[in-house]
């Protein structure tokens, strides 16, 4: 899809103000490097002067719109490239992989009452989905899921933004809904108006053998009970981050606390599971989700992972994973 008439606006001004920087430094010393850039930053405002701007020189058709954005001088669509160019792309991709990885925790987490296992895959390279495990203090196990929308790396950039400002926000504080509250309203002016994050924020009490729960517009995680054998939604009130600047937000999410026994567990998950499709288009849904959680609950954290990621195989079969997939299961030793 090409760009917008206001995205046109906001890079034409961009281009300007790259204009007016490389001059005076062109001033100051005159580098051929420099008086290139200059160049090129003329060439595109004089395609934006001629509307032809986003249009790929070789073949004409439009540039990708985040190209433009993460660089207005793009010339030449992604098919047009050379292959060292396209290479050159690849490379940045991996290494963005890579980062992302390091952003995420290494392993389950088993000590204090509880005993945690994830399954993480992204659908492409990098990815939208965010899980993290933070000490909130010497009582508090901080557990939290969360999803942009879109994907690929303007999704897994706002994870990492969104990650680093949970784990400021959420040392210290007991109070999931009281950190949410904070995130939205630090990460409300960063995010686009067409993007936003659903995320669930749980926090395990040690000593109170309890978890309080607030969720932005997440889906509801599930509650396995030991002793009936059955499963609940934690369907908590709120809203997704980033699309009101907090009033709104702070008056809809709040805490809900719930006291575990040993045996029950929790089942965070992203839509990626829930709306992964067979080779008739048919989801796995939220009724075979819940299934597999309730028949491995009672054998522990990782075996309902495993429970769940085989069930899904089988239910998809050979069709493509199109969303990326995230799941933590939490049981009360
Ligand atoms: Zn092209």
């Amino acid at each position: 899809m090409g760009i917008q008439v206001t995205d046109l606006h906001m890079l034409r001004d961009q281009l300007v103000v790259r204009r007016q920087k490389l001059e005076t430094a062109v001033a100051r010393t005159e580098t051929a490097n420099l008086l290139q850039l200059l160049e090129q930053v003329d060439r595109a405002l004089e395609r934006v002067d001629h509307g032809s701007y986003g249009v790929c020189e070789v073949c004409k058709t439009s540039v990708e719109a985040e190209r433009l954005f993460a660089d207005p001088l793009t010339e030449i669509c992604l098919d047009c490239l050379k292959p060292s160019e396209q290479r050159a792309l690849e490379q940045d991709l991996n290494l963005a992989a890579r980062i992302q990885a390091g952003l995420l925790p290494k392993r389950g987490f088993s000590a204090a009452g509880w005993n945690v296992a994830y399954h993480y895959e992204p659908a492409g390279q990098v990815s939208g989905d965010y899980f993290d495990y933070i000490k909130v203090d010497d009582e508090r196990l901080g557990v939290a899921i969360a999803d942009v929308s879109g994907k690929g790396i303007p999704a897994s950039l706002i994870m990492a933004i969104c990650r680093s400002v949970l784990r400021s926000q959420a040392i210290g504080n007991p109070s999931p809904a009281d950190v949410l509250q904070k995130v939205n309203r630090q990460l409300y002016p960063d995010i686009k108006e067409d993007m936003f994050i659903s995320m669930a924020y749980l926090v395990l009490d040690h000593a109170r053998s309890a978890v309080t729960l607030a969720r932005a517009g997440h889906d509801a995680p599930l509650l396995y009970r030991a002793k009936s054998k059955t499963v609940e939604q934690l369907k908590t009130p709120g809203m997704v981050v980033g699309i009101d600047s907090g009033d709104v937000f702070d008056r809809l999410t709040t805490d809900v606390a719930v006291e575990l026994e040993a045996g029950d567990c929790i089942l965070l998950y992203t839509d990626g599971i829930t709306e992964a499709l067979d080779n008739e288009g048919n989801e796995f849904g939220l009724e075979r989700t819940t299934a597999a959680f309730r028949s491995s609950a009672k054998e522990g954290a990782q075996a309902m992972v495993n429970r769940l990621i085989d069930d899904l195989r089988n239910f998809v079969g050979s069709t493509p994973q199109n969303d990326d997939i995230t799941l933590i299961t939490i049981r009360k030793t």
